[in-house]
């Protein structure tokens, strides 16, 4: 009998991509194998994992449903599950609007995935399954990793903040701590598998510890990482400015493999929305610490997020927003327009702002933004860096003879590719020569090659057969890691 495959299609933010890694290492655990890229529809079983913050995140969803029914009724043993935020709000309403769809799971269970996949098979009756709390910590998991070198590790699920815009509290709950010593644990056991670079992940990462009764769980944390040998770079995201503390600006400062990069949503630059948004700080705390990370760390490249049109944001509100951006000199922007979010105070809110001043505010904004991001970028020209090399980070890379990958401070960098073998995961020292608005090149020879673990283990899970490409990995007991099981199917470990 074949081996039966499977497809996740993930939708929003890291939270999800990290979830379905997981629901991939869950899925390769109960026997199934990945389906061939670009599956389409072609799997035994198709996986949503859903995001409900956009207003059409809804439309996409059943969208997409519609599109899989005829296959379904053509191949009858095909299941379909969704699961995230969206099966979390809209629970069984999913099954009455497809009721071609076998499994709806919450953010809560996804571990229960396999279980209802299969009681859905036997009683031939759509599963919906909501937890209202955390049934296991997702990174006891067994989990598929995406990268051989790098890895995100979720340190704390869901958020105690109430962002007025934002229903992530009500599909995730109230923020659950992992212990610090099985974050630690587990950073180890990938770092023996060859990752060097990892991602602390949390709603709200340097809130950490609120859990736990510790205010500085999370420098603490940092400065633990930096104790860890062989790994080279650590991130984390995202982090709330109100808990940005100077404890943590001196760990990132202090700790050589705490990358000077920061992603630290604004939302609004104006005192009147960001109260109206209950971001409970204010543009000056804001500035405050942008100026104390860059005296700790000169070269540290800041990111935010930011949206526009937050319901009764005027003219001069806006101006405020604008003000605070070419204040601060990001690196980069993610900017929104705002839409309204069913379930969240915000969409009932007066004064919801006309699409069309939203639009003009918008493009005023990303214009601003475009020009700081290319004059930052361009005082990167001259520097020398060390850039570690990526996977699928250069659509040009081919056409232009370079490779790609990211600077300490997560900058885009396309170089020259150097004579000899140079694979993901190596480290590569070149010179900046030309700046554009999101990328910098080096188009002059390399100063220096290092081949590292990381390309080993980048190296070795390409040589594997596509099948049992990595292995099934469980959250390894405190101390020394279970040894791997033999390759089998599935996955390993970014
Ligand atoms: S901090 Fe605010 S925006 Fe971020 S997840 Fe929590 S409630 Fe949402």
């Amino acid at each position: 009998m074949s081996e039966k495959t499977y497809e996740v299609r993930t939708y929003g933010c890291q939270m999800n991509v990290h979830d379905s890694e997981r629901l991939s290492g869950l899925l390769e655990g109960a026997g199934y194998v990945r389906a061939p890229e670009g599956a389409d529809g072609d799997a035994d079983v198709v996986v949503f994992n859903t995001c409900a913050v956009r207003e059409n995140a809804d439309n996409k969803l059943y969208g997409n449903l519609g599109r899989l029914a005829p296959m379904k009724t053509k191949r009858p043993g095909m299941q379909i599950a969704v699961g995230g935020c969206l099966a979390q709000k809209d629970r069984d309403t999913i099954v009455k609007k497809a009721p071609w769809v076998d499994v709806v799971f919450g953010t809560h269970n996804i571990g229960k995935l396999p279980v209802l996949l299969e009681r859905a098979r036997v009683q031939e009756e759509a599963q919906v399954e909501i937890a209202e709390s955390l049934e296991a910590f997702p990174s006891t998991l067994p989990t598929r990793r995406e990268s051989a070198y790098a890895a995100w590790v979720s340190i704390s699920v869901g958020c105690n903040n109430t962002c007025t815009f934002c229903i992530v509290p009500a599909l995730r709950g109230k923020e659950k701590d992992r212990r610090t010593g099985d974050i630690l644990a587990e950073i180890e056991a990938l770092v023996s598998e060859g990752v060097s670079e990892i991602t602390l992940l949390g709603q709200n990462v340097n809130a950490y510890g609120s859990d736990i009764g510790d205010r500085e769980a999370f420098s603490k944390l940092l400065r633990a990482c930096g104790k860890i040998e062989g790994l080279e770079r650590v991130r984390f995201t995202s982090p709330h400015p109100r808990d940005f503390t100077d404890d943590v600006i001196a760990a990132m400062a202090e700790t050589p493999n705490v990358m000077p990069q920061l992603h630290m949503p604004l939302q609004s630059g104006s005192d009147t929305v960001l109260k109206a948004m209950r971001r409970s700080y204010r543009q000056e705390r804001f500035l405050g610490i942008i100026d104390k990370v860059r005296a700790a760390m000169p070269h540290a490249a800041i990111s935010t997020d930011i949206i526009v049109g937050f319901p009764g944001e005027t003219e001069e509100d806006f101006e405020q927003t604008m003000h605070t951006v070419r204040e601060a000199r990001f690196a980069q922007a993610f900017t929104f327009q705002y839409s309204k979010r069913p379930g969240t105070p915000a969409a009932t809110m007066e004064d919801q702002i006309p699409k069309e001043v939203v639009q003009e505010r918008y493009m005023r904004l990303v214009a601003l933004q475009e020009e700081i991001s290319w004059e930052e970028n361009k005082k990167q020209v001259g520097r020398t860096v060390d850039v570690m090399v990526a996977e699928g980070e250069g659509r040009k890379d081919g056409a232009t003879h370079r490779l790609s990958g990211r600077a300490p401070d997560n900058r885009l960098v396309h170089f020259t590719k150097p004579d000899e073998d140079v694979r993901p995961g190596d480290v590569v020292t070149v010179e900046i020569t030309y700046a554009a608005p999101h990328h910098l090149l080096a188009e002059g020879p390399s100063k220096a090659v290092r081949r590292t673990r990381a390309g080993d283990a980048w190296e070795k899970r390409t040589a594997e057969p596509k099948q049992g490409a990595g292995v099934l990995l469980g959250l390894p007991k405190i101390g020394v890691p279970e040894p791997l099981p033999a390759v089998t199917g599935g996955c390993s470990v970014q």
